[in-house]
Order: C-alpha cells, then sequence, then structure tokens
C-alpha cells in the first residue's frame, strides 16, 4: 500500500476530504457537503451511488447469516427465539447504520483519488485508441451516426 493511499485511506475513516485530509466530507449522516471547507473541493464531482450499501450489506450477510442460523438451532422456546432474533436483527442494523458513513467516505476518497467518473463512450483511452472490446461499440455508433 502507498503511503498515498494509506493517507487517503486513513482521511476517510476520519470521514475528512481525501484531498487536503481536514475538511468533513458529510453535512449530516451520509449526506454529502457541497464543497470542502478547508479545500474548497466540490463534492458534486463523484458519486459513491449504492456502492457503499452494497460492500456494508454484503459483509452483513456473511457475518450474520451465521449468526441468524445458530440462533435458529440452538435456542430453545418460541419466546426466546423471537429475542435472539430481535436481538441479531437489531446488531446486524447496528453493525450496517454504523459502517455506511466509513465505506462511504472510503469510496468516494478513492474516487477522488483516482479521478473517477460516469462512463463515457466518447473517451477511449489514454493510448489514442479504444480498447478491444470497444472496437465493435465504437463501430455501431459510427454507423448509427451515419444514418
Ligand atoms: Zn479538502
Amino acid at each position: 500500500m502507498t503511503p498515498e493511499l494509506k493517507s487517503l485511506l486513513k482521511s476517510a475513516f476520519a470521514l475528512k476530504c481525501g484531498r487536503c485530509g481536514k475538511g468533513a466530507l458529510f453535512k449530516s449522516y451520509l449526506k454529502f457537503d457541497t464543497h470542502c471547507p478547508v479545500c474548497d473541493l466540490n463534492y458534486d464531482i463523484t458519486d459513491t451511488a449504492d456502492g457503499p450499501a452494497f460492500f456494508v450489506g454484503f459483509m452483513a450477510m456473511v457475518l450474520f447469516s451465521p449468526i441468524f442460523i445458530l440462533i435458529s438451532f440452538f435456542t430453545p422456546g418460541k419466546l426466546a427465539l423471537g429475542i435472539g432474533y430481535v436481538v441479531a436483527s437489531l446488531a446486524c442494523l447496528g453493525f450496517c447504520l454504523g459502517l455506511l458513513p466509513f465505506f462511504k467516505a472510503v469510496l468516494f476518497n478513492l474516487q477522488i483519488h483516482h479521478q473517477a467518473g460516469e462512463c463515457d463512450f466518447d473517451y477511449v483511452g489514454t493510448h489514442g485508441r479504444a480498447p478491444k472490446n470497444w472496437e465493435k461499440f465504437l463501430k455501431q455508433q459510427a454507423d448509427n451516426q451515419k444514418k
């Protein structure tokens, strides 16, 4: 891991801006501010979409599924089973809600670092020619423009 990436992740886990490492990312829970109050980076340049929710949800599934299965098999009585499910569900909910801001900050800072953006099919790469799998698409696009 490069020192630059390390500092980027460190600022993300502190919920700080990926460029300066000082300005706050969020103005409220999971809602990004419009710009960094320190370095004035516009936060509209990237969008994490549902990436953080996917990763956190997947982790919750992997970690909590065995717990729910163990509760189902080894809890005697319906009342204890119900209490077990409620407690495990609340723990799972707390796990997800607690991790979401950190994952959102990490993905956001990684997008800033890698200058990630939405897919742009007019962009053909930095080497001057389209990747192989794009040649068919670009040919179709050129044919459609001729029509
Ligand atoms: Zn900043």
